[in-house]
């Protein structure tokens, strides 16, 4: 065993961003992955030269010029614009809610004619506070939009009901009153040509890091802590403390992915199924991400069905309601307590629904906090 300073476990984006900066100021850092890959969630994977995001429609967005600039470093990006259509019943909508969707909805053509649908559909939710997303839902928008394109989508990924549902998740979603289907707000927005596993294979580069895959932190846990000075964990900060508090919960999904023997499948790289009834959320068809590049005569598609989270899945998504954010807390005491030693990372480490310009952020900043 080298002398190394640093254990990361987990070669995701939090863990790659801070092996790269450790290593950029001279230390010496060893990683370790219980996957048999590098990247985390962000892996992508060429077939058919098609690059295939292996654990679904990874679109990075962000408006922090840092990020995007920081992340620049290790790819190129393309003008990708996420815009997804939903199928509803066999009926298509441009989403997020804008004017396509209006028009599509009502036969609406202008903002006036759209505004005052909504308003005459929001009557419902007048002078009340809405409570859960539900409410939530049809005070931002009406219930028409929320019953073909929120409700059963939304049932279906958290395996709730709406009514269940703590308010906030709805509202990253936009509402616009132009034609505009670009789901995100942010300044910047992009797909890596060549796909996402690169930028992380850059940031392990050096002879400062040591990476191992297939490596499960748990099966060694109390020599790790006892070798390493300093850890830094982008697993599950519940299982690090063996359950102790309580578990946190967490979504999980399953992805099924085919090859077909057309060009082009579904004519978009996201296509939302927001129905009860279809067991999946979306299909994305992976050569739109890069506008059609990869076999002209064929296609890779993968069906997303959203799952209950058992010990032993994997825990794609934090659930962030009020008990889960709450024991959450009572585990960061824990650790400040018991584990100064480590830091806690990423969308597993920190329990939050993180976009990847937010691993990458909070990356930096536990960075900073480190060696600055
Ligand atoms: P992870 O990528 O989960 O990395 C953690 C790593 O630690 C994993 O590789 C894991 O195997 C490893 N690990 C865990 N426990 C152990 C252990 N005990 N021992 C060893 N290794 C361990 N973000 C966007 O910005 N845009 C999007 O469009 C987008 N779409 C998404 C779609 C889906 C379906 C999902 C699930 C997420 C999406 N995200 C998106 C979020 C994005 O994936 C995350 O923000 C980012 O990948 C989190 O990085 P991380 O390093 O925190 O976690
Ligand atoms: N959502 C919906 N209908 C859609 C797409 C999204 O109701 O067609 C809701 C759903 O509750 C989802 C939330 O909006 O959980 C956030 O969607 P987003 O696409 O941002 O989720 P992610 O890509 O993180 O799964």
């Amino acid at each position: 065993m080298k002398n190394y300073d640093y254990l990361v476990v987990g070669a995701g984006l939090f863990g790659a961003t801070f092996a790269y900066e450790a290593a950029k100021r001279g230390k010496r850092v060893k990683v370790i992955e219980k996957r048999d890959h590098i990247a985390g969630n962000i892996y992508t994977k060429e077939v058919d030269g098609i690059q295939v995001h292996q654990y679904g429609a990874h679109i990075f967005h962000t408006s922090n010029k840092e990020v995007w600039e920081y992340v620049n470093q290790f790819a190129e990006f393309n003008r990708y614009t996420n815009s997804p259509v939903a199928n509803y019943k066999g009926h298509m909508y441009n989403l997020p809610f804008n004017m396509n969707t209006f028009s599509e909805m009502w036969g609406v053509r202008t903002p006036e004619e759209a505004m005052a649908k909504i308003n005459e559909q929001r009557q419902e939710m007048a002078g009340k506070e809405p409570k859960n997303l539900e409410e939530q839902a049809i005070s931002l928008i009406g219930r028409d939009i929320y019953e073909k394109l929120i409700k059963g989508y939304t049932e279906k990924q958290w395996g709730q009901k709406a009514t269940e549902l703590p308010a906030f998740i709805i509202r990253r979603l936009p509402v616009r009153l132009v034609y505009d289907n670009n789901y995100f707000n942010d300044t910047y927005q992009g797909i890596p040509i060549g796909g996402y596993t690169q930028i992380v294979e850059k940031m392990l580069n050096s002879d400062l890091i040591d990476v191992e895959t297939g490596v499960d932190f748990f099966d060694q846990k109390a020599k790790y802590l006892e070798d390493y000075p300093k850890i830094v964990f982008t697993g599950m900060i519940d299982q690090f403390f063996d359950y102790q508090l309580g578990e946190l919960q967490y979504r999980s999904l399953r992805f099924e992915t085919e090859e077909k023997n057309v060009g082009n499948y579904q004519g978009n790289a996201v296509i939302n199924y927001t129905d009860a009834e279809t067991p999946y959320t979306r299909i994305i068809e992976h050569k739109h991400f890069e506008f059609g590049k990869g076999d002209k005569d064929k296609t890779i598609i993968t069906r997303e069905y959203p799952a209950d989270w058992h010990r032993g899945d994997e825990p794609y998504y934090p659930i962030n309601n009020q008990r889960n954010n709450d024991l959450y807390k009572q585990y960061t005491k824990l650790a400040d307590e018991k584990a100064d030693n480590v830091i806690f990372g990423g969308r597993l480490g920190q329990y939050r629904y993180y976009n990847m310009d937010q691993v990458l952020h909070a990356a930096l900043t536990a960075v900073n906090k480190e060696f600055d």
